[in-house]
């Protein structure tokens, strides 16, 4: 918390108006999150495709009188009784502005960076280190340039420990994180390739993530990362490091590592202890990660029997927040993520994200945040939900009870999740979005049980973050202005067309298409406002294309008098996409057809064409590339003339998905992007620059064992050569795995290992060869994700990512994901 007046001296920037001296709470990046806009202070920040100036007339509209600018407002008499500071960077101003909150505070601080691991060591050694002070940390993986500030405003004065990590992307970032976070105490978890592109070196990348301990007294890292400890002896002299090594070099020697189960048994020495511990994880990064904060006990005097005792009660990390249908039309999100304040509002955030549901429901446990005053922060939760638009909240736990008055909203109590659980009654719960949000020790995971629909054991798994992450990607190859539609058709690539949509329309993308009118009448009935391009529209359609808002592609005279029959009939207005036929030879209008086509668009004032567009057949493929040229200037010449004949200007769009890697003179003003964001890059140059997006998921029903000669499967077509086990599995081409994936054709994932199909795949199931792999029945089997890709798939069998992607089957649930 500080003033403003504070904040205009410490950012020396000009003041450009001024108004009272309010006390700033929240620090606002992101126009899309505002939670109390009376004490917020927004950022405007600037990048190549995004401009926070944008929206300050929005935010000025809900309630934000204090701004940090980079830009003096156009129409700044419209601001009144504001602050807005003017500033030279809105980031810089950010990073002041923490550093002078974290001088405030004298508690110890250890920083974390390294290339993997940093935020499970974080949130594992705040579980660790909770009994002994109270401790504050970053939000998830807020590590950047903008995270580290948002996460050191956490502090206040209950805090007793902090632990914050810190990435970087290239040179010269960590030197602006240091004084922010100013550690005492250090860990370096490991090197790896992450960000090797933005420097020069391995030695670079090192040196430049050492600076954050420049002014620390102990680090901590693995002596066996020889890179990194000769780097910390000449680059950091004065900083003691204290090491762990399996190689007896360290401070802590791990003398021996055992697998017991589903545990890891270590027997090492730490300055003449000896410790027989055992490790509550069995593979190797959570070793790594734990012997990190086994270490850091250690230095803390934490003694061997408690280190044991802390380590039995510590959870596995889970920052998926997973998305669902539920029953009665319900839409759940299971958040399992730590139950504080800022993992409250960011659950919240992305409650408000998805718009699926009006009724907006919230089951929320008791807080487990200690670093504040109860009333204060029952309050804040009252407030919070209040903006957020929730209708309802059902509270469980003693302290939210007790706290009751404090929430504005609709809400019910109950003291604990059993007498919720019996008094729950399914029926209750309709047309609406559920929040579920627990401490662990609330054991939630019953009620969302109860909430969701039955999920069998294949499910297709989107990450949200991953498809967010490949729109930028192919946002940040296009040209200032340049618009983007989305193509959400099939059910969004077999995606989940309301989920999708709705975070595209989170993240402000112009238009969205989809191929029927029964595709964008589902869109308008989960929340989407954007504007909408139909495809195939058609006569028994027009009249949901009108009542839903939804614009139409008219791709051929037929269909174009039947619309302007419609239009004339019901004297109504529209708009209208034309589509080209510039050498796809599928639909559209075609240059001979240029006059007719202006006479008819003439003699109707009321619609109005918004966009011209054409498709182009050879984007992805160098071969073809002068025909896409020649499609290119077709495209260009025809939409010239449509111009000058109609008198006015439209959209004009040719680029998809390889198009926009591929042809990026060609973007015009709109592109359409379709498989990219799904994590294909059509094109090829580019596949490591986008994420898999989808993984579909199934399990083991069976495990047998086959003796050598034996036939497995119809038609007997699967022959052992030898001795196998082989693990049928609940997925077969009902459900989108293609049949030609038989006999060898089709592999599929368990441990880290490629498994090939046996036989013919059936119509629910198909058979693998597991002999590889020491599986057991209900382990998890993955069928296409990072790996095998839908690529590596597709080539299998001589088809095209589309394909497999676009089929897998209805009955397949999907289960979006954030982390
Ligand atoms: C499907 C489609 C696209 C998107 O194509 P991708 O190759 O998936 O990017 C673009 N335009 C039209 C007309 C389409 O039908």
């Amino acid at each position: 918390m500080l003033q403003i007046n504070q904040i205009i001296d410490i950012v020396a920037g000009s003041l450009v108006c001024h108004s009272e001296n309010t006390i700033i709470e929240y620090l606002l990046l992101d126009s899309r999150k505002i939670s109390i806009p009376s004490s917020s202070l927004f950022f405007a920040i600037q990048g190549v495709h995004h401009d926070g100036h944008r929206f300050i007339g929005e935010l000025y509209h809900k309630g934000i009188r204090n701004f940090i600018l980079e830009k003096v407002p156009q129409d700044l008499n419209l601001f009144q009784n504001c602050n807005i500071i003017l500033v030279d960077n809105a980031v810089c101003a950010l990073q002041q502005i923490v550093e002078f909150h974290r001088n405030a505070f004298a508690l110890p601080v250890l920083g974390i960076t390294g290339s993997n691991g940093k935020t499970i060591v974080k949130e594992w050694l705040t579980q660790l280190l909770s009994k002994d002070y109270n401790v504050v940390r970053s939000p998830k993986s807020y590590n950047s340039q903008i995270g580290v500030p948002l996460s050191v405003w956490e502090i206040n004065d209950q805090h007793q420990f902090g632990i914050f990590e810190a990435g970087i992307s290239r040179p010269g970032e960590m030197e602006r994180l240091e004084p922010i976070i100013k550690p005492k105490l250090g860990i370096f978890t490991n090197i790896g390739p992450a960000h090797d592109e933005g420097f020069a070196s391995r030695e670079e990348k090192i040196k430049e993530k050492l600076l954050l301990f420049k002014h620390s007294k102990v680090i901590f890292s693995c002596a066996d990362h020889k890179e990194i400890a000769t780097l910390i002896k000449s680059e950091l002299p004065d900083v003691k490091n204290i090491t762990w090594s399996f190689k007896r070099s360290g401070d802590l020697v791990i003398k021996d590592v055992a697998l017991e189960g589903n545990m890891i048994r270590i027997h090492a020495v730490y300055n003449k202890l000896f410790l027989n511990l055992a490790l509550p994880f069995s593979d190797e990064a959570s070793l790594e990660n734990l012997m990190h904060c086994i270490l850091v006990l250690l230095y803390l005097d934490v003694k061997p029997d408690e280190i044991q005792s802390r380590l039995n009660a510590l959870q596995k990390v889970e920052m998926r927040l997973e998305l669902k249908e539920g029953i009665n039309g319900c839409y759940v999100i299971d958040d399992t993520y730590n139950n504080d304040l800022a993992g409250l509002t960011i659950a919240l955030n992305f409650l408000d994200q998805q718009k699926q549901k009006e009724e907006k429901t919230v089951i929320l446990s008791d807080l487990l945040e200690t670093g504040r005053d109860e009333s204060h922060l029952y309050a804040a939760i009252g407030d919070l939900l209040l903006s957020k638009g929730v209708k309802k909240l059902i509270g469980v736990g003693p302290t939210i009870t007790r706290n009751a008055d404090l929430i504005k909203v609709k809400s019910i109590f109950y003291p604990d999740t059993a007498s919720f659980l019996s008094d729950m009654k399914t029926a209750d719960f309709n047309e609406e979005i559920v929040l579920v949000k627990g401490a662990r020790i609330f054991r939630f995971e019953e009620i969302v049980k109860k909430l969701q629909q039955k999920v069998h054991g294949t499910v297709f798994e989107v990450n949200l973050d991953s498809l967010s992450s490949n729109l930028n990607f192919y946002r940040s190859r296009l040209g200032h202005g340049t618009k983007i539609m989305v193509m959400v058709k099939a059910f969004a690539y077999g995606s989940g067309s309301y989920e999708v949509a709705n975070l595209l329309q989170f993240h402000r993308v112009d238009y969205l298409a989809v191929a029927y009118a029964d595709e964008g009448v589902a869109l308008r009935e989960h929340g989407v406002s954007l504007p909408v391009m139909v495809m195939n529209p058609s006569l028994s359609t027009f009249d949901k294309l009108f009542q839903y808002n939804l614009e139409p592609e008219i791709y051929s005279f037929k269909i174009l008098k039947e619309y302007l029959e419609f239009i004339k009939a019901n004297d109504i207005a529209s708009k209208i996409h034309l589509k080209l036929d510039t050498g796809m030879r599928r639909l559209g209008f075609e240059e001979k057809d240029l006059k007719d086509l202006v006479g008819l668009l003439k003699s109707m004032t009321n619609i109005r064409v918004a966009s011209v567009f054409t498709h182009l057949a050879g984007a992805d493929e160098g071969v073809h590339d002068e025909f896409t040229q020649s499609q290119i200037e077709k495209f260009k010449i025809f939409t010239e003339h449509l111009k000058n004949e109609l008198g006015y200007s439209f959209l004009r769009h040719a680029l998809n998905s390889a198009g926009i890697i591929r042809f990026p003179d060609a973007q015009m003003d709109m592109v359409r992007l379709g498989i990219g964001l799904y994590g294909i890059e059509a094109g090829g140059l580019l596949q490591d620059q986008v994420q898999a997006v989808g993984t579909l998921k199934t399990i083991i029903s069976q495990i047998k064992e086959i003796k050598k000669g034996e036939t497995v499967g119809y038609g007997r077509k699967g022959i052992a050569e030898r001795d196998l086990r082989i693990g049928t599995i609940a997925i077969g081409y009902a459900d989108g795995y293609d049949r030609r994936f038989s006999n060898g054709k089709g592999k599929v994932l368990i441990q880290d290992k490629l498994c090939p199909v046996i036989g013919n795949v059936c119509m629910d199931m198909c058979m693998i060869d597991i002999t590889e792999t020491n599986a057991r029945e209900g382990d998890e089997v993955v069928v296409f994700g990072k790996k095998p890709s839908l690529r590596d798939l597709s080539q299998a069998i001589g088809t095209i990512p589309y394909e497999i992607l676009t089929s897998v089957g209805q009955r397949v649930k999907r289960v979006f994901y954030s982390e």
